[in-house]
Formats: C-alpha cells, sequence, structure tokens
C-alpha cells in the first residue's frame, strides 16, 4: 500500500508542506525586517513574524488533534523563495529600490501560502474538521491581509524608487 492513499493523508501531507513553510518563515522574517529601509516596512515584516509564529502554532494545534507529527517534510517552493528574499537583501541597490525588492519577495509569499491555505481549507471542510478549518481561515485571512498592506507599502515605495530614478537621470 502506498503511503498516501486518502484525502486525509493528502490534507497531512499539504499540511506539513505549509508547517515547514511557516517555519522556515519564522527565521526569515527578521531578515527581511532588518534589510528594509522604510521603518513602516520593517515593522510590517516584525508584525508579520509575530503572526507568523501563531501560524505555525495553529498548524500544531491541528497536528495535535489530529493526532499527527507536523514534522518530516521540507517545503521546497518556501526554501525557493527565501533563497529569492536574501537575493534581495544582497542586492546593491537604492534604499527604495531595495524596498520595492524585499515587497517583491515578500508578496510571492504571502501568495503561495495564500495558495496553500485555501487548498488545505477546503480538504479539512471535505472531512469535516470544523474546527481546523476555522484556523485554516484565520490564518488565510491574515495572509491576506498581509498581502494588501505589501501592495499599499508597495504602491509608496516604488514611487520612491521611480524618483530616484529621475534623480539619477537628471545628474547624468
Ligand atoms: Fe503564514
Ligand atoms: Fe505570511
Amino acid at each position: 500500500m502506498s503511503k498516501i492513499n486518502t484525502l486525509r493523508d493528502v490534507y497531512i501531507e499539504q499540511l506539513k508542506d505549509l508547517y515547514s513553510a511557516e517555519t522556515q518563515l519564522v527565521k526569515a522574517l527578521p531578515k527581511l525586517a532588518k534589510a528594509a529601509t522604510s521603518p513602516e516596512l520593517a515593522r510590517g515584516f516584525e508584525d508579520h513574524l509575530e503572526q507568523t509564529k501563531g501560524h505555525a502554532e495553529r498548524l500544531e494545534q491541528i497536528f495535535d488533534k489530529l493526532d499527527e507529527e507536523p514534522t518530516g517534510k521540507k517545503c521546497k517552493a518556501m526554501e525557493g523563495l527565501i533563497k529569492e528574499g536574501a537575493e534581495a537583501i544582497a542586492e546593491k541597490a537604492s534604499p527604495a529600490a531595495k524596498d520595492a525588492l524585499l515587497i517583491a519577495a515578500a508578496q510571492r509569499v504571502e501568495h503561495y501560502e495564500i495558495a496553500g491555505y485555501g487548498t488545505v481549507k477546503t480538504y479539512a471542510n471535505l472531512l469535516g474538521e470544523k474546527e481546523a478549518a476555522k484556523l485554516l481561515e484565520q490564518t488565510l485571512q491574515e495572509e491576506v491581509a498581509t498581502d494588501k498592506k505589501l501592495t499599499q507599502a508597495a504602491e509608496s515605495i516604488n514611487v520612491e524608487a521611480q524618483d530616484q530614478e529621475e534623480a539619477v537621470s537628471h545628474r547624468r
């Protein structure tokens, strides 16, 4: 018999992937906060760090109820997204452009999480896991709200990055 047979097995596999993603993010978000120039952006990353710790805890609660372990799977997609974030951090860029790069990386992360939580929430509902579905929905809403905040931050920061470009071309 294969390891993954039922929807419950798929559900657990996907929850493990998300747990790995969240725990990787708990380590990565402080680095993004440190690299941000805009204090609001830095605070935004710090706030989301606290939320992210909560996301990992919600998943632990769900695993507890399922009598399963959350560990044992590495989310390679999140590993890659975080590597791109590290590239953004290392990039030689003007302060506004650096923030724009950080936001671009962070929004990819949020969209990845939104996709993942949407999927597991659907499974939880199909499996009649009402409590879990509620917890997953709460996290999903926090990811959506974070993505919206990043879009708002990008709107002002990208304008600054554009001004930077104009300042440079004036100097030429
Ligand atoms: Fe999260
Ligand atoms: Fe997130």
